[in-house]
């Protein structure tokens, strides 16, 4: 992405189930803004798949890289395909073939009646949690021996490399020192989540390389919590949290149960991100079978997702009026069902749109 160039362009991947239905209203939520983009939609999902057997074309992730700012991706799963290949090649692909290492997910409580937890008020979840995006168990190295026999062996190998262990460990530093809170203060420690007194191996990779990083942020405190210890700490009292870092697997875990804390996986933001390259935005919901179709799924978290794209590509001033129109939205009950309100994924959507006009 060139600096001088005005008009971004964007690829867009609306995908499986509810994908298809939120990303056509953030869409709509977007250009509302008046943003200068440049919109190019891929049929990529299950429905091309079952079609003619194409997953990405050959040179799909190249021109991705090559050929856009950034890029809007719904979400991937079907259950007319059972092994979920197409998602599989679609998603992890971008995520691992274009190096997007670091998985930014936010979490905001945006009003004290999403909050599941008693006496929590909107000041008091606002943290990030930075999870390494191309490593870990999501590599699918490993096997299995002997399948279908009593005597079956499966091996999951969980890849943790310094290179990448140490890069996401440093994101998480410059992005704990480069971002404030949304009241404006500035934000003051890294927390890294492991299991590393059961996995040692890694682990000790993970404590090592935290310890060697830290050093270079000496102005920003530290902190150390065990996966199951955090979890309790997320449901009991989330107000200490400010940078969480983690691997792939505990980062894609602790985000749900975090997505509960600010209203649920209808809400959740994200991007995978590798800074100086094209990156990919995407909401933390999967495109969920059960209420595809019927517009009931919540806009909101497609919706936080453009405006987050919209901040990376520098465009700043649309990203806080599509935030300030969300605010607003659930503040006077214009969501949809999932969050309490009576608005299908269309009219809510709808009402950012004025909103945000
Ligand atoms: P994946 O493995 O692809 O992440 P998943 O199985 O974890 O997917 P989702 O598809 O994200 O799960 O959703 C699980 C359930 O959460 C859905 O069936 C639905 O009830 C609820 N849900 C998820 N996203 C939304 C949304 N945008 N609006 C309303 N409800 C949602």
């Amino acid at each position: 992405m060139s600096p001088t160039q005005s008009k971004k362009r964007i690829a867009v991947i609306a995908g499986d189930g509810i994908g298809q239905e939120v990303i056509p209203q953030a869409l709509k939520v977007i250009r509302a803004t008046g943003a200068d983009l440049e919109i190019t939609e891929f049929d990529w999902g299950a429905d091309r798949y079952l079609r003619d057997g194409m997953t990405v074309p050959p040179d799909g992730f190249a021109m991705l890289a090559r050929d856009f700012d950034a890029i809007l991706a719904g979400a991937f799963g079907d259950p007319r395909v059972k092994t979920n290949i197409h998602a599989k090649e679609i998603l992890l692909g971008m995520r691992f073939r274009m190096d997007l290492y670091a998985n930014v997910r936010p979490v905001r409580l945006l009003d004290a009646s999403l909050c599941p937890l008693k006496g929590i008020e909107p000041k008091d979840v606002d943290f990030v949690v930075i999870r390494e995006n191309t490593e870990g168990v999501y590599t699918d190295a490993g096997g299995v021996f002997k399948p279908g026999t009593p005597d079956e062996i499966a091996i999951q190998e969980d890849i943790n490399t310094r290179k990448g262990v140490e890069r996401i460990i440093r994101y998480a530093f410059d992005y704990c020192e480069q971002h404030k809170k949304l009241d404006g203060s500035p934000r003051r420690r890294v927390l890294m989540c492991d299991k590393s007194n059961a996995m040692t191996h890694a682990g000790g990779l993970w404590q090592r390389v935290f310890k060697e990083v830290s050093a270079e942020f000496p102005q920003i405190e530290t902190q150390h919590m065990y996966v199951d210890a955090l979890c309790m700490q997320m449901v009991r009292d989330p107000r200490s949290f400010d940078v969480i870092v983690t691997n792939n697997m505990f980062g894609d875990i602790i985000t749900d149960l975090a997505a509960g804390l600010q209203g649920g996986l209808g809400m959740a933001a994200s991007g995978n991100i590798h800074p100086g390259q094209t990156s990919m935005f995407e909401p933390v919901h999967g495109s969920a079978p059960p209420i595809a179709g019927k517009n009931l799924a919540n806009p909101f978290g497609a919706i936080l997702t453009s405006a987050m794209m919209l901040a990376h590509l520098g465009l700043t001033k649309e990203a806080e009026n599509i935030e300030a129109a969300v605010l607003q939205a659930v503040r006077q009950k214009k969501t949809t069902q999932d969050i309490g309100g009576s608005l299908g994924t269309r009219e809510a959507a709808d009402n950012i749109v004025s909103l945000v006009k």
